[in-house]
This record gives structure tokens, sequence and C-alpha cells, in this order.
């Protein structure tokens, strides 16, 4: 696949495969296009040029005697339905209270009776230690508290794939480790397909299976982070990892 923006190609002739079950983290330099491929998997960027593939099926368009179709908006909705996203800056609807968050996707896109709906809300929430916060507003709670009700609001979709965009960088060292061991109890807990990108490099080893090295919108070395953290091959990694291990 291919994205550009107007001139600039952010990722040139891109290829991977992720497998169901994968936790895999993208690793590189600031503007090498990590975020731009979750946001192309979540349908917020459209592509340039190629495909992406959930579960075989491509999820926006296919061409068709050389012309490209878009895909049903029913369709790519369904697809959509299966991914959900956590974003660096939470993204929670701020007019809303912490269970109307968690319940608006599953209420309205899902057509799950409420009383249902604020279960599993109650639920979710336990889960992600903000159990006595159900009635409380975004504004309200600390960065790491509104970062786990985003955790909560995605799970609440039942996602198959969970994307995760620096879902720590806005928020204080302090509480990083928090909305970090929640979602290492989501890895343990789930069989989610996760594709992840952060700074945090202890969190990427302990959840990931795979760990893609991304230069310039290209992959420069694939490895388990076993591999990757301690004997990278490439030298553009090895000087990645030292400049932020
Ligand atoms: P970071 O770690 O800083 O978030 P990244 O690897 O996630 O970096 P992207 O955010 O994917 O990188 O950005 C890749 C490149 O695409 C950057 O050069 C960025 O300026 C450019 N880019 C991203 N979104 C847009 C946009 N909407 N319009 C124009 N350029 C964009």
């Amino acid at each position: 696949m291919k994205k550009a923006f107007g001139d600039h190609v952010v990722l040139n002739d891109l290829n991977f495969t992720v497998n169901k079950g994968d936790r895999v983290t993208l690793i590189g330099p600031s503007g090498s296009g990590k975020t731009t491929i979750l946001r192309l998997v979540m349908t917020l960027e459209e592509l340039t040029d190629g495909y992406i593939y959930i579960d075989g099926e491509p999820l926006t368009h296919t061409v068709r005697d050389g012309k490209r179709v878009e895909l049903r908006e029913k369709h790519r909705n369904h697809i959509r339905q299966r991914i959900g996203m956590v974003f660096q800056q939470f993204n929670l609807f701020p007019n809303m209270t912490v269970m109307e968050n968690i319940i608006e996707a599953p209420v309205h896109v899902l057509k799950m009776p409420k009383k249902q709906a604020v279960e599993r809300g109650r639920e979710l929430l336990a889960k992600v230690g903000l159990a006595d916060k159900e009635n409380a507003h975004p504004m309200e709670l600390s960065g790491g508290q509104q970062q786990r009700v985003a955790i909560a609001r995605a799970l609440a979709m039942d996602p198959e794939i969970l994307l995760l965009d620096e879902v720590t960088s806005a928020l204080d060292p302090e509480i990083v480790g928090e909305v970090l061991e929640v979602l290492r109890a989501v890895a343990r807990t789930t069989d989610i397909t996760m594709l992840i990108v952060t700074h945090e490099m202890q969190f990427a080893r302990d959840v990931s299976n795979r760990v893609l090295m991304f230069d310039s919108g290209s992959i420069v070395e694939e490895a388990s982070p076993e591999v990757m953290f301690t004997d990278p091959q490439e030298q553009r990694t090895k000087d990645f990892l030292a400049a932020v291990l």
C-alpha cells in the first residue's frame, strides 16, 4: 500500500500481514508513518494506492475493470465495527458521563439494549479500575483515568482488533504505569489482535510478539521483542534504540 499527503509520500510500497491474535508494536522515529498506518486501518485516512485486507476482505474498496469501486457504506461500517482505537488524546465526548461515553456505540451502532450495555459498561469499568466513576464527566477525571475510560469504551464494542496510538504520550510520567497495567491485563485476558504504536519500550517488550521498526514509511526490520531489543540487526534500528532506551 501507499499513502501520500499531496506530494509527500508517507508510506511507500508497504506490505505486511498481521495474524489473528498477534500483538504487533510499531516503533521508529517521529514522522516515520506509524500513526498513519493505524489511521488507515481505522479508515480515518484514505489510502493513496493499494489495499488493506481484514480477514481477506478489502477494507474500503476493490478494483473492477481497472476502476476503483468503493465498498458500500453498510459493508464498510460492518468491517469498521470490528476495530477499536484508543488515541493519544483520549477523545472522550466531554458533555457525556463516563457511562454514556461507554454505551454510546454499543447502543447506537450495535443496537444493544441500553440495560445490557450498562451492565457490560460496569464490568468494563471495574476491569479498568473505575467502578466508582460511571457518573463522572471526563473533565472531572485525571488524564490516566480518562484514558482508562477510553480503553473501556473501545472494549465495549468487543473489537477483534485494537489499535493503540501512543496512548500514554499525553500523560504525566507517574500515571503512565496505571494505563499500561490495564493494557497488559487486556493483553493477558483476551485474544484481541493488537496493533500498537508506543514509545514505551518495556511495554512493547511485555505485550507484543512482533516488533516492526519503521523509518521513512518503510519497514527497516522485523523481529520478536527479545531479538529487537537485545540484538537488532540493522544500523538504523540500533541508532533508534540507543536514542530511546
Ligand atoms: P510520531 O511518532 O511523531 O507520531 P509517526 O511515525 O506516527 O510519528 P505519522 O504521524 O504517521 O508519523 O506521520 C508521518 C508523516 O505524515 C509526517 O511527516 C507527518 O507530517 C505527515 N502527515 C501525517 N498526517 C498528515 C496530514 N493529515 N496532512 C499532511 N501530512 C501529514
